[in-house]
């Protein structure tokens, strides 16, 4: 837009301004019916924007039981944003292989990498015992999610909660690691 251009849309702004005597300036906030500014608001004002209902994908719930970049994580695995190496291939990356580098036998998918792997059941087996929870072969991340010992209050479910995405943010990080051949942390140093 040019110049000239600018001017018009500014003038064409202002003709909608009403100046009215007697009255102080002040800001309105005009995404809500209460025009007032509320952060929790806003955030449902740009989910509604930039996330599409028909996929009918979770709500973005923050836990503040847990750092800012397990929050991140567990919002990437929700939405299979996580670059494992069948996601890669699905986006068209050229890649040699989808094989898991832990342990070749299976495409690294979200769900084999941070469940159904060797490494992660090793890991979840003990999480899981250390909770008195007893260990049933996971397929997927959802299943562990939705897990819950009972007797829980609502904190004490977000501190569960929170758990097991911490758990997912260290096999993840050790995944990491590996890939780009640093040392790998044992899964009692996970632990
Ligand atoms: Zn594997």
């Amino acid at each position: 837009m040019g110049l000239l251009g600018e001017l018009d849309s500014l003038r064409s702004l202002l003709d909608q301004v009403v100046l009215t005597p007697d009255v102080r300036d002040n800001w309105i906030w005009t995404s809500n019916k209460v025009e007032i500014y509320r952060v929790n608001e806003t955030r449902h004002t740009i989910d509604d924007i930039i996330l599409d209902s028909s996929l009918n994908l979770q709500q973005t719930k923050f836990n503040r039981s847990i750092p800012l970049k397990v929050n991140v994580l567990a919002w990437r695995v929700k939405r299979k944003r996580l670059p494992v190496l069948a996601e890669l291939d699905n986006k068209g990356i050229d890649i040699d292989s989808v094989l898991c580098l832990n342990c070749t036998n299976m495409a690294e998918s979200v769900d084999h990498c941070l469940v159904a792997c060797s490494n992660a059941i090793s890991i979840w087996n003990k999480v899981l015992r250390w909770w008195n929870i007893n260990y049933n072969s996971f397929s997927t991340f959802e299943e562990l999610v939705v897990l819950s010992p009972s007797g829980l209050n609502t904190k004490c479910k977000d501190i569960w909660n929170g758990i097991i995405w911490i758990t997912a943010y260290y096999i993840w990080k050790n995944r990491n690691v590996k890939v780009f051949g640093k040392n790998v942390m044992i899964s009692d140093a996970v632990l």
